[in-house]
């Protein structure tokens, strides 16, 4: 049976090759993004949260079976807080109760591999406690002191993210409602927010120093699409809280074989 998914970021990158492929497959998309989609709407802010899951909501006639989540940036101020992480953490809460009503209810968002980057403790904590005007006042002071410290607004973001996917997984709005919400992790993709960095052949020395990917080197935007589908889809029932790594290998490279230690000691 035709399934109903939301998109968001759906007009650019790793969204529109995700709502394209949905669409290939003959299944319904509604795409959220600032242009160029269904739902124009801004997830910077609450308002504009709260009026792109309603309008969503109310084109897929009442009933969604998956919300994926790809809208981010990674400009170094505050704003990237705004969209990466409460952008997605509020759209998503206000829309599982309607995905609940779904007889195979599932959530996706889009992390990043620099979750493992260097990150600001401090905001983090501002941006899990639910605590927007915190976390920007933080972002915006590392923004004041240059672009290089102003980037950890970026890494924060997705590391914030991806624990608050962790400890949604398994509440009762998620679990409780038999939706499995998970993350996908990617290295580096080729879209329009890498383009000017791998222009040349300093930005891509560079880029490739960070994120390291022996296997197959940079993707394609379709090769995380297909694993946004395959979590958003029927077949997984059980996966939860996870952020899987789809970086050809930049996590086992740069953290090695043993994830494990710290959490026994
Ligand atoms: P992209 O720039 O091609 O697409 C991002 C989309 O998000 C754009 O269409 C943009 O308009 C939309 N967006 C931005 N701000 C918005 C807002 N306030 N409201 C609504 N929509 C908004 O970038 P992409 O590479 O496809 O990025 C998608 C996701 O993947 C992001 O969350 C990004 O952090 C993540 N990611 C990308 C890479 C990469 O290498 N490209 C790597 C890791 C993670």
């Amino acid at each position: 049976m035709t399934r109903t998914y939301i998109v968001t970021g759906s007009a650019s990158g790793i969204g529109a090759a995700t709502a394209e492929l949905l669409r290939e497959r003959g299944e319904k998309v509604i795409g959220v993004d600032l242009r160029n989609a269904d739902v124009e709407a801004d997830l910077s802010t609450p308002e504009g949260r709260r009026d792109a899951a309603d309008r969503a909501v109310e084109l897929a006639g009442g009933s969604v079976d998956a919300l994926i989540a790809c809208a981010g940036i990674s400009a170094p101020v505050p704003l990237t807080v705004s969209v990466n992480y409460f952008g997605v953490t509020e759209f998503l809460d206000r829309l599982a109760p309607v995905l609940a009503r779904s007889s195979a209810p599932r959530a996706v968002v889009v992390s990043s591999m620099a979750s493992l980057q260097p990150n600001s403790p401090e905001l983090v904590q501002a941006m899990l406690d639910g605590d927007e005007a915190e976390a920007r006042r933080i972002g915006q002071e590392l923004a004041d002191q240059g672009p290089q410290v102003g980037y950890l607004n970026y890494p924060s973001s997705k590391r914030a993210l991806s624990r608050w996917v962790r400890r949604a997984s398994i509440s009762e709005l998620y679990a409780g409602n038999g939706i499995p919400l998970n993350a996908v992790a990617p290295g580096t993709v080729l879209t329009a927010m890498t383009r000017e960095l791998l222009a040349t052949p300093e930005g891509v020395a560079m880029v490739d120093a960070s994120v390291p990917m022996p296997l197959n080197g940079h993707s394609e935007p379709v090769v995380i699409a297909r694993l946004l589908a395959w979590l958003a889809g029927e077949e997984n029932t059980h996966l939860a809280g996870q952020t899987i790594y789809a970086d050809g290998g930049a996590d086992a490279t740069l953290r090695g074989d043993d994830i494990w230690s710290a959490v026994q000691a």
